[in-house]
């Protein structure tokens, strides 16, 4: 079973996705974790990347895709979550190639709808524990418009997909993980 969670940056998307890898013995896939892990270890793809990602701005289709597809070809790999990907139109359609390719399915997009104020003041949280670069407060809101303008017209390409729930991202993390628990019988 393969699994999308979909929404805004601060939705709970990483939190949702951690919660279900623990349950459906599945694997994260990430693509901010896979490419803030290039920043930490300083590889090529690291340093060409670390000024985006400072400053909110997506990383180049190509890399990101390059990083997804050893996910996708791995065979161990057969159970995923994935969480912050696809980010764009494009990313999407590439997924869904992936995916075809080898053979696999998206089973289920969850969409966790946050409201813009909800998600600054979670951002501006995470900052103090997680110490992320790009939840600066002034490059929140620029993530947050890149959300609106890039990655929410994706929702046109699943919202007719069966798999496809809108959950209210605004509530407490284990509402938002029993009410997935139910849709998935978990
Ligand atoms: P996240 O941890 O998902 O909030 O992602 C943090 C940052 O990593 C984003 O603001 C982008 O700079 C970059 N990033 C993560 N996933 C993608 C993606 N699918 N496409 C482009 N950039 C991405």
């Amino acid at each position: 079973m393969n699994i999308i969670i979909f929404g805004p940056p601060g939705a709970g998307k990483g939190t949702q996705a951690k919660i279900l890898v623990e349950k459906l013995n599945s694997f994260q896939v990430s693509t901010g974790d896979m490419l803030r892990d290039e920043i930490k270890k300083d590889t090529e793809i690291g340093k060409k990347i670390l000024n985006n990602m400072d400053d909110g701005k997506f990383v180049d289709d190509e890399i990101v895709n390059k990083l997804l597809e050893k996910i996708i070809f791995d065979p161990k790999k057969n159970k995923l979550i994935f969480d912050g990907y696809p980010r764009t139109v494009n990313q999407a359609k590439n997924l869904e190639s992936l995916l075809n390719k080898s053979n696999k399915k998206i089973n289920y997009i969850f969409f966790l709808n946050v409201d813009k104020d909800s998600i600054i003041k979670r951002i501006e949280k995470r900052k103090i524990l997680e110490k992320r670069s790009d939840d600066d407060a002034s490059i929140i809101l620029k993530r947050y418009d890149i959300y609106m303008r890039e990655t929410k017209p994706i929702l046109d390409f699943y919202s007719s997909h069966k798999g496809f729930h809108e959950i209210d991202g605004s509530h407490e993390i284990d509402e938002i993980s029993s009410k997935i628990g139910v849709i998935l019988n978990v």
